[in-house]
C-alpha cells in the first residue's frame, strides 16, 4: 500500500454549499434558536415520511427523543423496557434516566437485529416496552415484533438511528405501526444536523406529552381553559421538563441534507454493492442485505470474519490502519459494558449471537464522498490482509 495515499476517515459528513447558505441565512436572520426552520425540518420531515397524520418533533438527539419517547408512554420505576444487547448505549440508557430496568436480549445471527424470539422469552408482568434497533440500516423484524408486542400489551419504540432510509415489508420506518420512531442525525449518521434527532409518531397525545417536555414541561395549551386568546407571554409549568430543542441552526442543515437523502442513499447502496462485488470469494460473511423489494439505509458496512479467516478482527483492523483506512467496530455489546454487565449480573454466555458476532466484526468506512477509488482502495486493503 503507497505510504503516500492519504488517511482515509472511518466517516465523514458531506455537507454542501446550499447548507452552508442555509446555516449563514439563520446566523444573519437574528433567528438562531428553535423557531422557523425547526418548524419547517419537522414539515418536511413528516412530507418525506408521505403521512400528514404523523407528527415529527425536531429534537436536539435522538437519545432525546428516545428518552421523550419514553416519558411520555409513563415507562418507569418498576418498568422492564427490553432492548438489543447489540447496539449503542443510548438506546437502554433512557430506560435508566426513567428508573426503569433494562432487559437485554440477543440478536439474531443473520441480521443482526434483535431476535424476537428473545424478546418473547424475556417478558415478564412488569415489561412495558420494546426498543428495537435497525441495525446498520436494516430493518429488524417488525411485522413479527408488532404482533407480538399487540398480544401482550407492550409499547414499541423504534431506535432509527441508522434507518434513514429503510424499507420494512415495503412501508418506510418512520410509518410502521410503532407507538414512536427515533432517527438521528449525528455527525456520522446518513444524514446530519451535527447534533440533532427526529422523533415521529402518530398519537396526538403522545405527541402533545413529548413536545411539552420537550421544553421545560412548558405549556401554552392550559391557558385555553380562561381564554380563547392566550397573551405571548403567558405560559404554564406542567411538568419538570427537558432542553432537548433542536436549534435552527441545526434545523438549517437538515433542511438541505433531508433533500439530498435520495442522492446520499443512491451513492451508499452503490458502495455496499462494490463491497459485496469485491469481498464476496474472501473468507468473511458479508452483511445480509434487505428484503426483495425492500430498502436498506447502509448507514454501516458489517464485515464479519468467517471461520477459518488467516486472521482475526483486531489483527484484521490494525492491518487497514496501517494501510491509512479508518475502521470501528459497532458495538462492544452492552453485556460486555461494566455499568451493564454489572447492574444486571450478565455473562457473554447468555448472548451467543451478539457475542460471536462482535469477535468477529469490524465496520468498513461507507459514506457519500468516498471515491470509486476509495472503495477500491478499502477492498485492496482487506484483500490484502486476508492473504488474497
Ligand atoms: C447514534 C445512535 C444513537 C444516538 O444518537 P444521538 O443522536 O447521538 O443521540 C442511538 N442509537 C443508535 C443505535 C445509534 O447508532
Amino acid at each position: 500500500m503507497p505510504e503516500s495515499l492519504p488517511f482515509l476517515p472511518f466517516a465523514l459528513p458531506e455537507i454542501g454549499e446550499e447548507e452552508i447558505a442555509e446555516v449563514v441565512d439563520t446566523l444573519r436572520s437574528g433567528w438562531v434558536t428553535t423557531g422557523p426552520k425547526a418548524r419547517r425540518f419537522e414539515q418536511a420531515f413528516t412530507e418525506f415520511l408521505g403521512d400528514p397524520a404523523i407528527e415529527s418533533l425536531a429534537v436536539n438527539s435522538a437519545t432525546a427523543g428516545l428518552h421523550l419517547a419514553l416519558e411520555a408512554l409513563g415507562v418507569g420505576p418498576g418498568d422492564e423496557v427490553i432492548t438489543t444487547t447489540h447496539t449503542f448505549t443510548a438506546t437502554a440508557e433512557v430506560a435508566r434516566y426513567l428508573g426503569a430496568d433494562v432487559k437485554l436480549v440477543d440478536i439474531d445471527p443473520g441480521t443482526l437485529c434483535i431476535d424476537i424470539d428473545a424478546v418473547e422469552a424475556a417478558i415478564t408482568p412488569r415489561t412495558k416496552a420494546v426498543i428495537p434497533v435497525h441495525f446498520a440500516g436494516l430493518a429488524a423484524d417488525m411485522p413479527r415484533l408488532l404482533a407480538l408486542a399487540r398480544r401482550h400489551g407492550l409499547k414499541v419504540v423504534e431506535d432509527a438511528a441508522h434507518a434513514l432510509p429503510t424499507t420494512s415489508a415495503g412501508r418506510l420506518v418512520g410509518t410502521l405501526e410503532s407507538d414512536a420512531c427515533v432517527f438521528s442525525f449525528y455527525a456520522n449518521k446518513t444524514i446530519t444536523t451535527g447534533e440533532g434527532g427526529m422523533v415521529v409518531t402518530r398519537d396526538p397525545a403522545l405527541a402533545r406529552r413529548m413536545k411539552v417536555m420537550r421544553l421545560h414541561g412548558m405549556s401554552r395549551d392550559a391557558f385555553d381553559r380562561f381564554t380563547a386568546t392566550v397573551p405571548s407571554w403567558y405560559y404554564e409549568i406542567v411538568a419538570p421538563g427537558f432542553k432537548y430543542n433542536l436549534t435552527d441552526i441545526a434545523a438549517a442543515l437538515g433542511l438541505h441534507q433531508l433533500k439530498r437523502l435520495p442522492a446520499f442513499q443512491k451513492r451508499r447502496e452503490e458502495i455496499a454493492a462494490q463491497f459485496h462485488a469485491g469481498l464476496a470469494d474472501l473468507p468473511v460473511i458479508l452483511p445480509p442485505g434487505p428484503a426483495a423489494g425492500d430498502a436498506h439505509a447502509w448507514h454501516l458496512y458489517v464485515l464479519r470474519l468467517a471461520e477459518g479467516a488467516p486472521i482475526g478482527r483486531d489483527a484484521l483492523v490494525e492491518q487497514l490502519f496501517a494501510a491509512g483506512i479508518g475502521c470501528s467496530v459497532h458495538y462492544i455489546p452492552l453485556h460486555l459494558q461494566p455499568y451493564w454487565r454489572d447492574r444486571y449480573g450478565l455473562r457473554a454466555e447468555d448472548f451467543p449471537c451478539s457475542q460471536r458476532a462482535y469477535e468477529a466484526m469490524l465496520s468498513l468506512p461507507l459514506y457519500t464522498r468516498m471515491t470509486d477509488a476509495d472503495v477500491r482502495r478499502v477492498v485492496a486493503a482487506v484483500r490484502a490482509a486476508l492473504g488474497a
